[in-house]
């Protein structure tokens, strides 16, 4: 750790040509974490360019360094070129390389030294050259935190730093509430603030932000889509590409849709299905020892944390609902005990 860190110390401290990447469907702490480290990388006199695998939601465009941004979907031939170009790549908040994509080709192809910081289970530790992976951490930014702190860099830590790093926090932990919000995360939270985070504000612009479609939406799942499977301690809410198309669905809008029928009494697993871009995609959420990211890799091509992960089926929205609830019988025991 120590090692990597001198390593990484040495690296970002003289400029170079650096690329920063994270997963396919950014979230508040893939956008956060890799803000975070462009607004650090930039004081060092870098040329820095972020490029994601595809488009985020509009809840996070707001955030500072954002018009920086570079969709890998349709500007695949620029993204290559700067990508084929650079020195150091760094890899955030993800753990295996098919979740950048058609990103994935260049980045494996190319010499550049790769770094990775990131939180998920069962890193793949061939992706990159320096890994630093905390599959405890509540959020790859607390890691960023953690790591400007190790390097001894905190004096280069700004307001537009902490305000990058606040959001990756907050949305990874639930707004401080799951159960990898620790003691550090409240002590770093509160450097970020002193650092001139306007909490409020930010709480503000990431969740009440939302179209009134995506309210309607959220009404409509929950009063006509809610399947409650109470004696195996489970529900689940599906979307049809025809019933988003209904609400006139825009990306962001079913984040954390999924998490509601956690907030009934005895629910401890939560299953969202919904078909986007022709793709049957699930989340998955779970309170205590349940372990979503198994049920994930074995039978959604996909993977995550213990209770929160997420994966793709390869057959209708019904059919996938049919398997779901075959899963939720078969795994009664630990759902129940
Ligand atoms: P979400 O349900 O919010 O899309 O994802 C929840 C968590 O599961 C995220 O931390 C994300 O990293 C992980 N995840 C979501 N989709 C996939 C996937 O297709 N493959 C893998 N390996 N992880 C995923
Ligand atoms: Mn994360």
């Amino acid at each position: 750790m120590y090692k990597n860190v001198a390593k990484l110390k040495s690296l970002i401290t003289n400029p170079k040509r650096v690329v920063i990447t994270t997963h396919r469907g950014p979230d508040g702490d893939a956008m956060g974490s890799s803000l975070a480290m462009f607004h650090l990388l930039n004081q060092f006199g870098h040329s820095v360019n972020i490029i994601t695998p595809n488009d985020y939601a509009s809840f996070l465009h707001w955030m500072p360094g954002n018009e920086n941004v570079l969709i890998y979907e349709g500007n695949e031939k620029e993204a290559d070129k700067i990508t084929q170009d650079a020195e150091l790549i760094f890899l955030m908040d993800f753990s295996n390389i098919s979740r950048v994509c058609n990103f994935a080709e260049t980045i494996n192809e190319v010499k550049a030294v790769k770094i990775l910081i990131d939180h998920h289970q069962d890193p793949d530790l061939s992706i990159a050259n320096i890994v630093f992976s905390d599959t405890q951490a509540c959020s790859t930014a607390q890691l960023v935190y953690e790591l400007i702190e190790a390097m001894q860099l905190s004096k280069y830590l700004n307001k537009v730093i902490a305000e990058c790093l606040y959001v990756g926090i907050m949305t990874d932990t639930g707004s401080f509430k799951y159960s990898s919000t620790s003691a550090k995360t409240h002590h770093i939270i509160a450097e970020l603030i002193a650092l001139g985070v306007e909490n409020s504000k930010i709480h503000d612009l990431i969740y009440d932000n939302s179209s009134a479609n995506r309210m309607r939406l959220l009404g409509y799942c929950l009063n006509n889509k809610l399947l409650l499977y109470p004696e195996n301690n489970s529900a689940v809410i599906s979307l049809t590409a025809e019933e988003l198309e209904r609400f006139k669905f825009e990306k962001g809008d079913t984040e954390g849709f999924v998490n509601y029928p956690l907030a009934i009494k005895g629910i401890k697993f939560a299953i969202f299905i919904a078909e986007k871009d022709g793709v049957v995609k699930l989340s998955l959420r779970s309170k205590g020892n349940f372990k979503v990211n198994k049920i994930a890799n074995k039978y959604f091509n996909g993977g995550g944390h213990m209770n929160a992960s997420g994966g793709c089926s390869q057959v209708s929205v019904n059919e996938t609902i049919k398997l779901v609830e075959e899963i939720i019988n078969k795994y009664k025991k630990e759902l129940t005990n």
